[in-house]
């Protein structure tokens, strides 16, 4: 039985927000070619729309990782899969569902930089504030309350990824 949702966002402000945000990256890397790199499993579908809404010579990878939380319930951010090309001297831009404590992002921000891009932005699709880092990331979608929030990709134990609209369990 799926959850009682509070709609956040309906699909047509969802999609007309992917459409500024791609028409701000086109912008900003005018004449030249990016790599777009999702954070599955969550950022699948935002990623698919941004991608089509971008018009610049674009790659698409895609990397994995998984969040244990320990005693101290700090979590630790482990890499499930990798990017499967070498992003060395390209502008690679990291494509988030959401941004909580931030600590997946910043795990992936070093674990790409290794990997020497020419350079490295951060576009997420929500962003929890709270955690500091707003100034950190190159593109947020929406600034979203700190509920759980499900629908477009994020899930609730699985289920809720294909909602089209963006909304937080109730309760
Ligand atoms: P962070 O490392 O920034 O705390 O969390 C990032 C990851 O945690 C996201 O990529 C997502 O998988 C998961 N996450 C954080 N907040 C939420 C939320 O409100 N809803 C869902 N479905 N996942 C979340």
């Amino acid at each position: 039985m799926q959850p009682k949702i509070k709609i956040l966002y309906t699909e047509e402000e969802v999609k007309k927000r992917i459409a500024e945000l791609a028409s701000e990256i086109t912008r900003d890397y005018a004449g030249r070619e990016i790599t777009l790199v999702g954070v599955l499993k969550g950022a699948f579908i935002f990623m698919a729309d941004l991608a089509r809404g971008i018009q610049l010579d674009t790659r698409c990878d895609f990397v994995r990782v998984s969040s244990y939380k320990d005693d101290k319930a700090t979590g630790v951010v482990r890499m499930e899969f990798d990017v499967t090309q070498p992003i060395a001297g390209q502008d690679v831009i990291l494509v988030e569902d959401i941004i909580d404590s931030g600590r997946t992002i910043e795990y992936l921000k070093r674990h790409l930089m290794q990997g020497k891009p020419r350079s490295l932005k951060i576009c997420t699709l929500l962003y929890k504030d709270g955690n500091g880092l707003r100034e950190e990331i190159d593109y947020i979608g929406f600034v979203v309350p700190k509920r759980y929030i499900v629908g477009y990709g994020l899930d609730s134990m699985g289920l809720c990824r294909n909602l089209p609209y963006i909304g937080y369990i109730e309760g």
